[in-house]
């Protein structure tokens, strides 16, 4: 056991737990739609976490088709399966098994992401991550993170994967390939035995998440069981302490709040409505990316 001595007003307290709803999404795309739409403030500076998974291909064989993204990042995560991206910049990614991809979509992004199974199990997540305004109208860019490429680690028995950002977990840094951003976003999966205790140095002030997508938890002073398929989201201050019911695996992301107005509109978030609507004339018009050469960034 680590340990977990520390003082409980120095734990992370869980403001609200979330349960995934069903939802559709792209074309006819089953999924669990963990967090999006609404107040998305209490996020910042995340807009969107989904889960997919499922064994019948009805659920995923529609992918999603062709569409624009602008003002913001996705990060598509596999666990299972194999997707194939394609962007107007040209690029084309094969996504499986344990593979990432982070793209900013900036200024603006034509893309589609289908499925290149017929039978079998697709699994994964997808996070949107906002970018501060100074950067909504940057080129888009896109990199690829093969499965090999992310730094795995043995942390007391506890297996962690780090895609992003550089944390402290027991005491560990473990750090990811994406850095640099803005938002400081950390992004990690792990996957924790029964009675097993973990703590994770989130930085002060920055937005915390804890999803759960097998077993189930508990986390700081409280004795709330986090489920499969339920989000935590904590206070800003204090470690995260995390206590598994059970085999577990979960998600923990952390970023910094980007502090701005938020304005959504389906896959275009901006600061404000006109630039809303600037967003989805460009787009009518054929102009959303019309800006960009077409050898923008392929990578960060
Ligand atoms: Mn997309």
């Amino acid at each position: 056991m680590t340990d977990t001595s520390i003082s409980k007003t120095e734990r992370r307290k869980i403001e609200e737990v979330l349960v995934a709803q069903s939802a559709s999404d792209g074309d006819g795309v089953r999924l669990k739609r963990v967090f999006g739409g609404g107040n998305l403030a209490r996020f910042d500076p995340f807009l969107m976490l989904d889960e997919f998974g499922s064994n019948d291909p009805g659920d995923y064989i529609g992918g999603f088709p062709s569409h624009p993204h602008r003002g913001f990042e996705t990060v598509t995560y596999m666990l299972e399966g194999h997707m194939e991206h394609r962007d107007h910049m040209g690029n084309v990614g094969q996504l499986m098994a344990g593979d990432v991809q982070w793209m900013k979509a900036g200024s603006g992004v034509i893309h589609s992401e289908m499925p290149k199974q017929v039978e079998g199990r697709m699994r994964g997540f997808q996070l949107w991550v906002n970018l501060p305004a100074s950067e909504k109208m940057t080129p888009a860019s896109y990199t690829e993170l093969a499965a090999a490429s992310i730094p795995q680690y043995e942390i007391d028995g506890i297996h962690v994967k780090a895609i992003a950002g550089g944390l402290t977990l027991n005491g560990v840094s473990v750090s990811g390939p994406i850095a640099g951003l803005a938002t400081e976003p950390g992004y990690l999966d792990i996957a924790v035995g029964p009675a097993q205790a973990l703590l994770v140095d989130v930085p002060e002030g920055h937005t915390a998440l804890v999803y759960v997508y097998e077993g189930a938890l508990q986390i700081g002073s409280d004795s709330y069981p986090i489920k499969a398929g339920s989000l935590a989201r904590l206070s800003l201050t204090g470690e995260l302490v995390i206590e598994a019911d059970a085999d577990t695996r979960l998600l923990v992301i952390s970023g910094k709040p980007i502090g701005e107005p938020i304005v959504q509109r389906g896959p275009f978030v901006m600061n404000t409505a006109d630039e809303i609507h600037q967003a989805i004339r460009d787009y009518t018009d054929g102009k959303l990316v019309a800006a960009q050469p077409s050898n923008a960034s392929q990578s960060a």
